[in-house]
């Protein structure tokens, strides 16, 4: 067996990981088995079984999703920009390497191609194999995977996309340009005159600045900004937000929800840009 990473402990026979999420929290997880532990040149790539929230991709100790609740997140990142634009045909995905997001996105039928720029082939692979409840085994042929830095692949990019999801892990190591101006000016430019992009900023209750930041930046690029939730069990404080930023549609398609999901329907389709007051209150201050 490898060496287990520092934020792996046995104690008692049982495994526990914790996440250090900051300097006075913690979220620590009883751990059944680690399926997969393998260094990318990038992060270090893990697949564990737990027991609240079953198997689990983990990069450098941090939970990124979960076949538990990983559907809440990937169907709320990819079915409210695809009823945003009413013909999404050419669709970018940077990151997103557990594939839970291009599974989504197969699910409709108008789109012609998916790109995912997934800067960590290991994730993809990983997923592949010991993460069917999240990847869905993805193999539609509309899917192309390149393994590149998606801040590099954005640079080069003009009018080419209807729709771009930034499913990003949090703003550290690789994942840090994918929170920059530079970055969105460049996803602005790499879709067509009425394209939509949307990406995850992070808790409105522990991240705020970092959500205050991404906001500001699409708010300054796009004529259409707009913040939406969901309830990630998984996440730290549980509510996490999502920003969409679109060039020419200023709401969603009125067109009837007609998906397989566990989580988006009709309804929360259109009440997720519902906000609760604090955040309502926080960012009109922006
Ligand atoms: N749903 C997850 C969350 O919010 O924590 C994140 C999903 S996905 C696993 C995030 C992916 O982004 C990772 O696989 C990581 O390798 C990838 N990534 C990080 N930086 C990147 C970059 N600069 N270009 C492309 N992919 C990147």
């Amino acid at each position: 067996m490898k060496q287990l990473p520092n934020y792996i402990k046995k104690e008692n026979g049982d495994y526990w990981l914790t996440e250090d999420e900051r300097e006075n929290l913690k979220l620590s997880y009883r751990i059944k088995e680690i399926i997969y532990q393998e260094k990318s040149p990038f992060q270090e790539v893990m697949i564990v079984d737990s027991y609240d929230f079953g198997r689990m991709l983990v990069l450098d100790g941090v939970v990124q999703t979960t076949s538990m609740d990983g559907y809440i997140y990937n169907e709320m990142i990819t079915h409210i920009p695809l009823h945003f634009h009413p013909h999404p045909k050419r669709v970018l995905i940077i990151g997103g390497g557990d594939l839970g997001a291009a599974r989504e996105v197969t699910k409709y039928d108008q789109v012609e191609k998916i790109d995912l720029v997934e800067i960590d082939e290991l994730v993809v692979q990983a997923c592949k194999k010991y993460l069917p409840e999240v990847s869905g085994n993805l193999s539609d042929p509309r899917v192309q995977f390149i393994y590149q830095d998606g801040v590099e692949f954005v640079k080069n990019r003009k009018n080419e996309y209807d729709v771009i999801i930034v499913d990003s892990s949090d703003p550290v190591g690789p994942a840090k340009q994918l929170f920059e101006y530079d970055f969105y000016q460049n996803i602005y430019q790499a879709l067509k005159d009425d394209g939509v992009m949307v990406c995850q900023s992070q808790s409105p209750i522990f991240h705020f600045d970092v959500l205050k930041q991404t906001y500001k930046h699409i708010r300054s690029l796009f004529p259409f900004t707009s913040l939406y939730m969901a309830t990630v069990p998984t996440y730290p404080g549980g509510l996490w937000s999502f920003t969409l930023g679109s060039k020419k549609y200023n709401q969603l398609v009125q067109k009837p929800f007609d998906k397989q999901t566990n989580y988006v329907n009709e309804e929360i389709l259109h009440k997720s840009f519902y906000l609760p007051e604090f955040v309502r209150r926080k960012l009109n201050e922006i």
